[in-house]
């Protein structure tokens, strides 16, 4: 099975719920935007200075972002595969990646792109509702929980993201566009890129990325 995987697509286009289910697969998930939000949540020096940054939409600089996902990938865990979900969002990044997985050999094998269009994105990411306890994702009109504002999973209660506002939004998709898309070129040019459809129902994309990673 390929079980190094990089997980691409613009905000919204449901790489955190999808990352969460295949966590069943055993592969460690390594998102860059969760590590942020907990620093975030723990008041550490790293978090003041990335909520800086991703309360306007923009990105957190290269050397703070590349720091962390290196220290996160030589820890043992990743040994078995890992799932990165929101990064690399920058040629620089995928630079330091492709020098991180020759140190710690294990080179990437897939990179997942999810498509979506833009309308749907807004639509998505306008509604989002995240747990603040385990991180599990809804939606206000699409995906509710059975009790509002409660987290059926862990009984946590539910937050708006402080970036999921038409103003930050607008800036992280012209960041996506700029800086993240072009990245789709880098990998496809090393024959790694699959694209997948985003739009489809989370439950349909998860038993269609299963079988294409074990194929
Ligand atoms: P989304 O994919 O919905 O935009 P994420 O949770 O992946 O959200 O990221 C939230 C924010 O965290 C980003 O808008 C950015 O400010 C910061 N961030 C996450 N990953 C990176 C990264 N690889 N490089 C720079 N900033 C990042
Ligand atoms: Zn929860």
């Amino acid at each position: 099975m390929k079980r190094s995987i990089i997980l691409m697509g613009p905000p919204g286009a449901g790489k955190g719920t999808l990352a969460k289910k295949l966590i069943s697969l055993g592969l460690v998930h390594i998102s860059t935007g969760d590590m942020f939000r907990e620093a975030i949540k723990a008041g550490t020096a790293l978090g003041q200075l990335a909520e800086q940054f991703i309360k306007r939409g923009d990105l957190v600089p290269d050397e703070v972002t590349i720091g962390i996902v290196k220290e996160r990938l030589s820890q043992e865990d990743c040994a078995n595969g890992f799932l990165l979900d929101g990064f690399p969002r920058t040629l620089v990044q995928a630079e330091a990646l492709d020098e991180i997985t020759k140190e710690i050999v294990r080179p990437i094998d897939v990179v997942l792109n999810l498509d979506c269009d833009e309308k749907e994105l807004v639509r998505r990411i306008s509604g989002r509702r995240v747990c603040k306890v385990c991180g599990a994702p809804y939606h206000i009109d699409t995906l509710k929980p059975k009790v509002d504002g409660v987290c059926d999973l862990c009984g946590g209660p539910l937050y708006q993201r402080n970036d999921d506002n038409e103003e930050a939004l607008k800036v992280r998709l012209e960041h996506y566009t700029h800086q993240t898309k072009p990245l789709l070129e880098f990998y496809q040019v090393k024959g790694l890129l699959h694209n997948f459809n985003g739009s489809l129902r989370s439950e349909v994309l998860f038993d269609e990325i299963v079988e294409f990673l074990k194929s």
